[in-house]
């Protein structure tokens, strides 16, 4: 199994895009290649324990929606941190998870808590992030890690909005360096 990707991002729905690294390069990762990768990095985020059993066919669905929660989160987050509209399709799979999420969810407690079933663990848990995200005050401070290899996307929480790079110690770093060399 592929380690698990840092999670900088302060949300779950995009730390789950993030979990291609170099995206469209000749280095990307993908750190969910498999339906068991998919089960080790719901465990770390903490949506589901080792009590999670599921039927193959159930896996199989998972798993795929899973990436397509993927590529839509990856779409209109990007989108919207370069101030395009969001692609119409993937605010569409969005939904329709989030939908299908809700129809076998339990709603109790005051303020209130959606309790998913099965797979919806983790693909309710991910899509109603993305749908909160996508309805929220924090979509403005939505950016994406300027290099054009990286692609990460993130939360900018700082008071001044002036968080650049999806981690100083990656991104941060080669562009200092990358200053540096353009500076002597
Ligand atoms: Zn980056």
């Amino acid at each position: 199994m592929i380690s698990l990707p840092h999670r900088i991002s302060g949300n779950l729905a995009l730390d789950l895009a993030n979990t291609i690294s170099w995206r469209n390069t000749s280095r990307e990762v993908d750190h969910l290649a498999t339906f068991d990768d998919v089960v080790a990095w719901s465990k770390e985020v903490g949506l589901i324990g080792d009590n999670f059993v599921l039927s193959p066919p159930e896996q199989k669905t998972l798993y795929e929606q899973v990436l397509a929660l993927r590529k839509a989160i990856s779409a209109a987050g990007s989108a919207i941190a370069n101030n395009l509209h969001p692609p119409r399709p993937d605010l569409d799979v969005i939904r329709d998870v989030a939908a299908l999420a809700l129809r076998q969810a339990s709603l109790s407690g005051t303020p209130s808590t959606l309790h998913f079933e099965g797979i919806y663990r983790v693909t309710g848990a991910i899509a109603w992030s993305a749908l909160d995200l996508l309805r929220g005050d924090e979509l403005s401070r939505l950016k994406q890690c300027p290099p054009d290899d990286c692609h990460w996307l993130f939360i900018d929480r700082t008071k001044n909005g002036s968080r650049r790079w999806c981690d100083m110690g990656t991104c941060g770093n080669r562009a200092k360096k990358m200053t540096h060399r353009a500076s002597r």
